[in-house]
């Protein structure tokens, strides 16, 4: 079959990899003029299946009410602004926030991410692919007892569906990565998940995207899309602003863009983007940065060690769709860096960024059939596109091609909101 893939980030990317390679003829469109320029672009460089747990949890609206008129807290939430997406997905969100619902869904994360690990790990067996990736494995790290005594309890809970993480005192975390020392006083501890692992998303969907089109994938770039083509209640293609393009299946990959693209046929996706940022921090002594991928509990960010570079993200705006860089929160981030890594590079030529991460109310992504005939989502993967980005792309490889999946599909559709 024909099939076009919308969207050529990460998401877009790897499902155009698994479709090819079930001998589909495969065509991926996007308006950039090269894979992963959107999202996907300077992520936390994370594989992390250990970050399954969801946003939504019972403490999250007490943490969020506490945060109100902070301009540094980790999550922004712009409650004056009239937009009815924000309140309705503010709304599905906040009826996830049980115990129950949060272990449903980190179940379901994980599920995925735990498969995207092995897809990663067998991708690389065949290809050869160069992103600074790194095996090291994460290790998260706690200031306050209280959370991390939640963290112990969330780190059994995924110890049940199959995580390895392991507790570690603070002497430990220093162990596990050295450049921690000039901290080891604030720790209260840190759980460390030996088989997660780094790089750089950015370089990994490229290096992929560049692979496909070796394999006669087609990458219609530059190509804005407008709208589908549907006929007799069956998609037939996509009107771009080059011209229609035509094809036997559709996948939505928009990111973020997929919940607005996919309105007006009466699809309603639960997906509103939590901006993101990142800094990436050239390094003048290697030696002093981290090699092991961090999460500090306390600011929740992230740090990747990206060969020559310190990639840090973090923080979460609930405000629309602008990607415009806050000057006061990504500095923010700058200055935490250099709080725990104070001798390592060079604060005069950090990039700053922003991105929008897909983000469902439960933190699952979106993956499987729609009512239209032959159109199908592999979207909404918000916080942990990367991770999941490989296992689910297998997924819905498998469900175009009639394939029996290799992981359970219960709780992964459109069908659950
Ligand atoms: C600060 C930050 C840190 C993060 N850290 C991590 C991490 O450490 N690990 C992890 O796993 N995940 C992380 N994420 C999340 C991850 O980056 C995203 O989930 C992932 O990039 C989403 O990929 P995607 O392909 O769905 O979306 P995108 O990469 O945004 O791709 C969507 C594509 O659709 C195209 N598009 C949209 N609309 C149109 C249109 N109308 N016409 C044509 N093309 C269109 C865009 O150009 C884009 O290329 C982070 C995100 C942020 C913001």
């Amino acid at each position: 079959m024909r099939i076009l893939v919308l969207g050529a980030g990460v998401v877009g990317t790897t499902t155009a990899f698994y479709l090819q390679r079930a001998g589909h003829e495969v065509v991926v469109i996007d308006r950039q003029n090269e894979p992963g320029m959107e999202t996907s672009f300077a992520n936390g460089g994370q594989i992390a299946a250990a970050h399954a747990d969801p946003w939504a949890s019972p403490a999250t609206p007490w943490k969020a009410l506490k945060w109100i008129g902070q301009k540094e807290a980790p999550l922004l939430f712009h409650y004056m602004r009239y937009d009815p997406a924000l309140w309705s997905w503010c709304l599905k969100f906040l009826s996830n926030c049980t115990q129950k619902k949060t272990e449903v869904n980190t179940e379901r994360t994980l599920r995925i991410a735990l498969h995207s690990r092995e897809c990663l790990k067998n991708i690389r067996k065949k290809i050869s692919l160069d992103y600074d990736h790194r095996e090291e494995g994460i290790l998260h790290f706690y200031r306050s007892e209280k959370e991390f005594e939640l963290a112990v309890k969330a780190a059994e809970t995924m110890r049940k569906y199959g995580l390895d993480r392991k507790v570690l005192s603070p002497s430990d975390c220093v162990k596990t990565e050295k450049n921690l020392a000039g901290i080891e006083s604030d720790l209260v501890g840190g759980i460390y998940s030996a088989n997660d692992e780094s790089g750089d998303a950015h370089r990994f969907t490229q290096q992929l995207g560049a692979y496909c089109r070796q394999q006669a994938v087609e990458f219609a770039t530059n190509h804005d899309i407008q709208s589908l083509i549907i006929e007799d209640g069956k998609v037939k293609g996509v009107k771009t602003d080059k011209g229609d393009i035509y094809g036997d299946g559709v996948v939505i990959c928009l990111g973020s863009f997929s919940a607005p693209f996919l309105k007006p046929y009466g699809l309603k996706l639960p997906i509103y983007p939590a901006k993101g940022y990142s800094i990436t921090l050239p390094l003048t002594k290697p030696d002093n940065a981290p090699t092991v991928s961090l999460t500090d509990d306390e600011f929740k960010l992230v740090f990747s060690r990206l060969g020559d570079r310190l990639r840090v993200a973090g923080t979460a705006e609930l405000g629309g769709y602008s990607t415009d860089v806050n000057q006061i929160r990504s500095r923010f981030i700058l200055k935490k860096t250099l709080e725990i890594f104070p001798d390592c590079g060079d604060p005069m030529g950090v990039d700053y960024w922003a991105g929008l991460r897909p983000k469902t109310p439960d933190s699952v992504p979106i993956i499987g059939k729609t009512p239209i005939d032959s159109l199908y989502l592999n979207t909404g993967h918000g916080t942990l596109g990367w991770t999941m980005s490989c296992g689910s792309a297998q997924v819905i490889a498998d469900i175009i091609s009639k394939k029996t999946p290799e992981i359970d599909l219960s709780g992964l559709s459109l069908d659950r909101f």
